[in-house]
């Protein structure tokens, strides 16, 4: 199946990706194979909000500084909304709190990532604007929408237009990492089964190029996903408990040894899903089926 709809790889220039959505793709402190972050400027009805903005190092936000001039100009910035804690998401919350008035959008726990940029502005005398998002919420005509499961306090962003910003609830390139307790299998399964359930067009993730159909990267998600549940459900036994590297070994024989250790974080967050769902139950160090 192929998802990407662009050319392939990592894009590196800046982009009107649609319209009224620029895509500023930065280098940022990420996970391999990414090497950046797309921030996004989106137009939410005559204001611009940027998504995300990963880098801390000051020639990447001069980057995205000159994008702004270029694609807002003298038009009003309605503010940053920050997708995750992260911090090849939040790096230049520092630099933005200095240089504009317009607030931050954020979870809490995303706010908790970045003490030092508020502090050093109310040092200085600055009042920074903070929103503390909770829940969806209304951002001029987008709307931020709560979708926890790769990282507590996550949001994405739906425009005008239907198209999601998808932050890293999926990759254009990579794969999603769900490493508990930041991470729970459970609420990112219920994320991606929510924006399924939304009129959507195109997905436009933080990291890697986009489709032009949000819900085809969301189908083989769900799918993927889904299989490698009923693999890690397999790897239980109804008769003794299993510990992680025993279920790990045995769920992910498909994959390379050198990869175990990441794995056994994913099949920690599949185990705590079965658990979730009354499918297994933990049993001393391991964990036990309970169902055949
Ligand atoms: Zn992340």
């Amino acid at each position: 199946m192929k998802l990407n709809q662009e050319s392939g790889g990592e894009p590196a220039a800046v982009e009107e990706v649609a319209e009224g959505l620029i895509r500023v793709p930065l280098r940022t402190p990420t996970l391999p194979p990414a090497t950046r972050t797309n921030t996004y400027l989106v137009d939410v009805g005559g204001a611009w909000l940027v998504v995300d903005a990963g880098p801390s190092k000051a020639s990447e936000l001069e980057r995205l500084d000159v994008a702004m001039r270029r694609f807002i100009g003298a038009a009003e910035v309605a503010g940053l909304l920050l997708t995750h804690h992260h911090r090849d998401h939040v790096g230049g919350t520092e630099w933005w709190v200095s240089s504009f008035s317009a607030p931050v959008y954020a979870h809490a726990r995303t706010f908790e990532a970045v003490p030092k940029a508020y502090a050093r502005a109310t040092a200085r005398g600055r009042r920074p604007k903070r929103v503390e998002l909770v829940e969806d919420a209304e951002i001029g005509n987008a709307t931020a929408l709560f979708t926890e499961g790769h990282a507590r306090g996550h949001f994405s962003l739906r425009t005008d237009a239907s198209d999601v910003l998808a932050g890293d609830l999926m990759a254009g390139l990579g794969t999603i990492v769900v490493d508990p307790p930041d991470g729970d299998m459970s609420a990112y399964f219920a994320s991606l089964r929510r924006l399924r359930d939304m009129p959507l067009r195109g997905g436009f993730p933080a990291h890697g190029p986009h489709d032009a159909s949000a819900h085809d990267r969301i189908d083989a998600y769900i799918e993927h996903r889904t299989a490698r549940e009923d693999r890690v459900f397999a790897a239980l036994s109804l008769d003794e408990p299993r510990g992680l590297s025993a279920v790990t070994k045995r769920a992910y024989d498909d994959v390379p040894v050198f990869l175990l250790p990441m794995a056994s974080r994913s099949a920690l967050a599949h185990v705590l899903k079965l658990v979730d769902d009354g499918r297994a139950i933990a049993v001393g160090d391991g964990w036990r089926a309970l169902e055949p």
